[in-house]
């Protein structure tokens, strides 16, 4: 099942004719850089939830200034395209939202300046874990996270996910499910597509955001949720590797991967093994925000079915 379009550069395409050519291949997306949004369908109130639409996209903006990549599309402009899209694609249920900008013509770095940007942005049905029970076995990996002065990964470009594709194969070639990347300094940063929280002490931590990390939307909300509704006390700092092994709780985050709790770290048992009762509760805070079962923190969700278009 394909959705029926897909937004090109202003307009809908029909999915059948959203091609590109071949010799466009390669180097073209070597600078591309992407979002990964969510929308999650209520079925109480039949309506479907944008999550986040101006954090992500403000992301991108910032994604794109750093490739020194330009576009006339505002981020206002690519939210209001991304709920034309969900429209039109008559999603009513999870949903996943791409948006990939990319310099469209090149066929080496694009280096020259003012090179075309493409900007397109597809829909998928994406099932959601949370709520589950779901637990995740990590290991640190032996691939050491890339820094700020080789490939920054405060950029969501596509290059950055092959450092993140080469801990992530390691680590499910030994059996586990997610790896945890160390920075240069031996300090915790992030999973390959998703931040991290760990639980001592009835504080959650989570790496600071000087540590080597993606500026994640869902690390901040978790943040936010913590200090404004759950009085759950956080530090963002630096984290040694034993931390992991002593910590109380620990999850990754992210949009994609949602609140994933994690049962152990190189084999060391993070607490008894089981969902502790602080990642339990700001699954809880989470799902319910972004299902729109909570009234808080409405300026987060983007109600599709009532979002006037401009076609
Ligand atoms: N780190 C990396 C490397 C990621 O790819 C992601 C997923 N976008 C995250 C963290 C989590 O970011 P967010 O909460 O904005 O999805």
């Amino acid at each position: 099942m394909t959705p029926a379009y897909v937004w090109i550069d202003g307009g809908l395409t029909p999915w059948n004719e959203a091609h590109v050519h071949v010799t466009a291949l390669g180097w073209s997306t070597m600078s591309g850089v992407f979002e990964g949004i969510k929308a999650y369908w209520n079925d109480s109130d039949g309506q479907l939830y944008g999550l986040q639409f101006k954090e992500h996209y403000d992301r991108f903006a910032r994604s794109m200034k750093m490739m020194r990549m330009e576009t006339s599309f505002t981020p206002d402009d690519l939210s209001r395209a991304s709920a034309q899209l969900l429209q039109a694609n008559e999603c009513r249920e999870d949903n996943y939202v791409r948006p990939l900008a990319y310099f469209a013509d090149v066929t080496w770095f694009g280096s020259a300046r003012g090179e075309r940007t493409s900007i397109v942005i597809h829909t998928a049905p994406f099932k959601s874990g949370l709520g589950s029970g779901r637990t995740v076995r990590a290991c640190v990996s032996s691939w050491t996270r890339i820094g700020e002065n080789q490939l920054s990964p405060r950029i969501k470009c596509i290059s950055n996910y092959q450092n993140s594709r080469m801990a992530l194969l390691e680590a499910l070639q030994d059996g586990y499910d997610q790896p945890i990347l160390l920075n240069s300094v031996g300090k915790v940063t992030e999973g390959p597509a998703s931040c991290l929280f760990i639980v001592r002490d009835g504080v959650a931590i989570t790496p600071s955001l000087t540590s080597g990390i993606l500026e994640s939307v869902t690390r901040s909300t978790i943040l936010r949720l913590c200090r404004e509704t759950l009085q759950i006390p956080t530090q963002e700092r630096e984290i040694d590797r034993t931390e992991l092994y002593v910590a109380d709780e620990a999850f990754f985050c992210g949009t994609g991967a949602e609140i994933q709790p994690i049962r152990d770290v190189d084999h060391y048992s993070i607490g008894d093994g089981s969902v502790g009762p602080i990642t339990t509760q700001i699954e809880a805070a989470y799902h319910a925000m972004v299902r729109g079962r909570t009234p808080s923190f409405r300026g987060w969700r983007v109600p599709i079915y009532q979002t006037a278009v401009v076609a």
